[in-house]
């Protein structure tokens, strides 16, 4: 299956501008004495699907929280769109320099949690309104348009005035998926996005990202769904322990695997 799956490529794949928009260099993160990244490069070119797949506690949501900035990392280099975030001092103690820096990366790195995270007093339209207009100051008719635009994308454009609590769990990640979106992000951040859905509504939620994926949006996925981390990636990494066991295409991943413990792990998940 994996040498036949399709997948369209993007005008934005042979686009000139080759530099990526986000990479990993070498990067460490502890928690006190705890390292739970050890040392891990990860590229995401434009255009691409990059997907994090691991045991839990193998540190994939961790590495996504450092790459937007939302965890601190001790050693190793962040670069966005080829700008390397700079650092004021260094190990535990090292901590971005420039405050518009970390809010210029965090606001085109738009995060998607397992847990939608919308807020409970608000409409949908105004929890995809909210980080638009306050964050970035955009022009409110403008956001209310690209708003409904995304609510449409993604299938509750008639669920702008109702609140997140009367929607399903799959309507609430598709809401926080357009919230997302409507910060118009150079990237697009997963944290295990099917995890806290029903089987019947993880797939509502899957078919968004594989249309997100096939209109060459770039992004990183955290998922324990190896079905999709097959069909909408360009490239797996496999964490185990901290560390990069093995990466590669779907078909070198899933078809042709080479470590003893992704194997063990894919059996797991089956
Ligand atoms: P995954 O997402 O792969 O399940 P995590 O990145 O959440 O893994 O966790 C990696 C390791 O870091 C685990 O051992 C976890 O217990 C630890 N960890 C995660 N967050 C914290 C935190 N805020 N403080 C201390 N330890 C943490
Ligand atoms: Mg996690």
């Amino acid at each position: 299956m994996t040498e036949t799956t399709t997948k369209a490529t993007p005008a934005s794949k042979t686009a000139p501008d080759a530099t990526p928009v986000l990479e990993m260099r070498g990067l460490h993160k502890s928690y006190g004495d705890l390292e739970v990244i050890k040392g891990v490069d990860i590229t995401a070119p434009r255009g691409a699907v990059v997907s994090l797949i691991g045991s839990s506690g193998s540190g994939k949501s961790t590495l996504l929280r450092c790459c937007n900035l939302l965890e601190d990392s001790q050693q190793g280099e962040i670069l966005f769109k080829g700008e390397p975030i700079k650092w004021v001092g260094s190990g535990l103690s090292r901590r971005p320099a420039d405050a518009k820096q970390v809010l210029r990366i965090r606001t085109n790195l738009s995060m998607v949690f397992q847990q939608f995270n919308l807020w409970s007093h608000m409409t949908i339209l105004q929890n995809v309104m909210e980080a638009p207009l306050t964050v970035l100051k955009r022009d409110r008719a403008e956001v209310e348009a690209s708003a409904r635009k995304y609510l449409d994308k993604v299938g509750i454009g008639d669920k702008c005035d109702v609140y997140p609590a009367q929607l399903s769990g799959g309507q609430q990640q598709r809401a926080a998926i357009a919230r997302a979106l409507c910060m118009e992000p150079e990237a697009l951040l997963f944290d295990e996005p099917t995890s806290a859905l029903d089987p019947e509504l993880e797939q509502e939620v899957v078919k968004v990202i594989k249309d997100l994926a096939a209109e060459g949006r770039t992004m990183m996925i955290v998922t324990h769904d190896m079905k999709m981390a097959e069909d909408v990636s360009d490239h797996v990494v496999f964490l185990h322990q901290g560390l990069i066991e093995e990466q590669g295409t779907p078909a070198e991943v899933f078809g042709n695997t080479k470590s003893e413990r992704l194997k063990a792990f894919l059996s797991s998940t089956k």
